[in-house]
């Protein structure tokens, strides 16, 4: 049972019993103490430094669309690991330890985030056929065409690395990488392809929440959410399943970067991601942490990277 050996960071995260998409559960925030989210937030310089959870002035050269990040987050809505005690803390020094576009607080445990060696590993077809050498790990996973590789490749900065586990054969595997020799980041089968056949959706579903359920060293699953477009009932259906599962979860919206009201029926990113949360709070005793992205701009590439490494240090010590 996966949360006999995750005592870890999520246990906040409790599903509530219910699953159902009812209307019931698409309630709106309410108003809350919140917190701005200043556009002074802290961000990584365009070159990473992950040694130091320093904050670094907003350069000015800054991909991120700073005018449209959501400006403030309610204290509850708020991602604070264990450990972690905001209770002496004002707005403005709360709001400097906020990853930026993200809802996610950093603690002590942010520490060697940076990746200095990526290796591919190996492609199982079962949990038990994963490595087995108790490494903490990370999963990717989200719906076809989502943007996983780019984001897998944009993490490593390689850019073809996330094509090993595009090769045929290996797209409905395990896809295991190993960052620093230290821990693995895995690239799981996508999943909501319109043209596969009935049985293999049942398949990949069966396999992939085999892996959820019994893989004692996933620290935390990345789902993998579009944020260019409306929200998509599937990917509630994961979010929902994860949290009545009480599977460790974190929401990374993709596509961030695209804004064009065309293509994504009129709505920025941030309608959609809000409309997202909104949708699925229902499901979770508290807020999961969730991380703006964008492959094209790199946007939340060093956020990603230091949440994981918060996540895992503290892992590693519990
Ligand atoms: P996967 O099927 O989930 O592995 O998705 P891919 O990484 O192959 O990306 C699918 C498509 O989305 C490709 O055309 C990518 O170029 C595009 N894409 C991926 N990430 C981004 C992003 O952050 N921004 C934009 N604008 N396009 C992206």
């Amino acid at each position: 049972m996966i949360l006999a050996h995750l005592p870890r960071f999520h246990l906040s995260i409790l599903a509530k019993p219910s699953f159902s998409l009812s209307s019931s559960h698409f309630s709106f925030l309410n108003p809350k103490p919140s917190v701005t989210v200043s556009r002074t937030l802290f961000s990584f310089a365009s070159k990473s430094n992950l040694a130091t959870v320093e904050p670094i002035p907003l350069s000015v050269s800054d991909s991120t669309d700073l005018d449209d990040a959501p400006a403030e987050i309610a204290l509850d809505k708020l991602f604070i690991p264990p450990e972690t005690d905001i209770s002496g803390e004002d707005s403005a020094s709360l709001t400097t330890r906020i990853l930026k576009g993200s809802n996610i607080v950093l603690s002590k445990y942010a520490r060697d985030a940076q990746v200095v060696q990526a290796d591919y590993v190996k492609s199982s077809v079962k949990t038990e056929d994963c490595p087995a050498d108790g490494l903490p790990e990370f999963a990717l996973v989200g719906r076809s065409n989502v943007g996983k590789s780019s984001l897998l490749n944009s993490l490593v900065r390689r850019k073809r690395l996330a094509l090993t586990s595009k090769k045929p054969g290996k797209t409905q595997c395990i896809n295991h990488f190993r960052i620093n020799d230290k821990w693995y980041l895995v690239d799981l089968p996508g999943y909501g392809y319109a043209s596969a056949p009935h049985e293999l959706k049942q398949d990949w579903n069966k396999f992939t929440k085999d892996y959820f359920l019994n893989r004692s060293t996933l620290v935390s699953v990345f789902l993998l959410v579009d944020a260019s477009i409306p929200v998509k009932p599937i990917d509630l259906e994961y979010a929902s399943w994860l949290g009545q599962n009480q599977v460790p979860m974190t929401l990374i919206f993709t596509k961030c970067d695209k804004r064009k009201k065309k293509k994504n029926g009129g709505k920025k990113p941030e309608a959609n991601i809000k409309e997202f949360q909104d949708l699925i709070q229902g499901f979770f005793e508290t807020t999961p942490p969730w991380i703006m992205t964008s492959s094209v701009t790199n946007q939340g590439r060093d956020e990603i990277l230091l949440h994981m490494a918060q996540l895992r240090n503290y892992w590693l010590k519990h």
